[in-house]
């Protein structure tokens, strides 16, 4: 009933990747990363899909983690962000979150907190991502400052990659080397490695691997990677066919005329636009499947629509079904017709799309 726009959420497709993640360094942890609502799948519901196997969950701040505690999720839940406001670390003690610190002045508001039991710290160094972090520098000063406070419990050296997406990057080459070269007189735990590092990166592998992206099936890389070919999509983002007609040469289909007709052409009305997160400025030519034939996005998108080349597809009428992402066209293929990353596609689908667990 109603219109069809449907985000299809594959759990078993999730726990498969979760464990091919895993698989990589089975000795070591791997905190699925949960965080902007499972990028856009349903964060409870994914969490409960690892819930006797993640090791823990990893959030952006402490919403995202109430959000799982409070549905009933049992495992360490990391924030990657750290707090915000001194306000969030009782709550972040109460919780027993992991928390991670980024800053000098951070370390001084967690020695003046008063908290009912002490916290896991993640002390986030400033490896080369110049965005949130300690620098190199004052990494060792902080360290032991934030060893010395009773409000401590365990500390994890942690830091963030700005290119591992890049095969043979000079700057994940330098982070690495800066951030091992600081942390190896530390008695401590590490975690560095995001997806990208998970797959291609084997000495980032150590005590808690944070993957993303890939537990949603999608591979950060554009080029092939051996891991890429074994992940498996999560989200299949499907729709309909909701009005068919025929137009010809000199025909302007959609807002502004995009897309002008060089001869008969069947063109496809599809139920889902950018209200739903389909991204607006797809390029004529952006792939999708009409009943499981490929063609192509003609006409700019919509907010609730957007049209269709239907001229080469059988069987092309109201109700054929449309796949804009998913089993069989990957999410990372669409991508660069909306000059984006799979990252803000799975991320930009809104709760008007119907969300659909298998
Ligand atoms: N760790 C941190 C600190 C992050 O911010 C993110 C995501 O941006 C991840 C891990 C996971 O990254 P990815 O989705 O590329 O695996």
């Amino acid at each position: 009933m109603g219109r069809a726009a449907t985000a299809t959420i594959n759990l078993d497709a999730f726990r498969h990747n979760y464990r091919l993640a895993k698989s990589v360094a089975p000795e070591q942890k791997a905190i699925a990363i949960v965080k902007a609502d499972a990028y856009g799948h349903g964060a409870v519901k994914l969490a409960f899909a690892l819930e006797n196997e993640a090791d823990a969950f990893g959030v952006a701040c402490i919403e995202e983690a109430i959000e799982l505690r409070e549905a009933g999720i049992k495992q360490p839940i990391l924030l990657l962000e750290g707090f915000f406001t001194e306000d969030e670390l009782p709550v972040i003690s109460d919780n027993n979150f992991w928390c991670a610190v980024h800053s000098l002045e951070q370390i001084d508001i967690i020695a003046r907190s008063q908290l009912n039991q002490p916290v896991n710290f993640w002390l986030k160094m400033d490896s080369g991502m110049h965005r949130l972090g300690v620098s190199p520098q004052d990494y060792r000063l902080a360290y032991d400052k934030l060893r010395s406070l009773p409000q401590v419990n365990e500390i994890v050296l942690m830091s963030h990659f700005a290119d591992a997406d890049a095969f043979g990057s000079a700057i994940t080459a330098q982070q690495i080397s800066c951030f091992e070269e600081i942390s190896r007189d530390i008695d401590a735990p590490v975690s560095i490695a995001n997806s990208a590092a998970t797959m291609e990166h084997t000495s980032t592998r150590r005590e808690f691997q944070r993957p993303g992206l890939m537990l949603y099936g999608s591979s950060p890389f554009e080029a092939a990677q051996p891991m890429a070919e074994q992940l498996q999509p999560v989200m299949t983002l499907t729709s309909e066919v909701i009005a068919v007609r025929e137009l010809g040469p000199g025909d302007g289909v959609g807002y502004g005329h995009r897309f002008v007709c060089d001869g008969p052409t069947k063109v496809g009305t599809v139920a889902i636009g950018y209200a739903d997160g389909y991204p607006r400025h797809a390029k004529d030519g952006t792939p999708v499947l009409v009943n499981g034939q490929r063609t192509r996005i003609i006409g700019r998108v919509s907010m609730d629509m957007l049209t269709v080349d239907l001229t080469h597809i059988d069987d092309a009428r109201v109700g054929a079904k449309v796949e804009l992402w998913g089993d069989n066209l990957l999410a990372a293929e669409v991508a660069p017709y909306c000059d984006t990353v799979p990252y803000t596609l799975f991320t930009g689908i809104t709760r008007r799309v119907h969300k659909k667990y298998i």
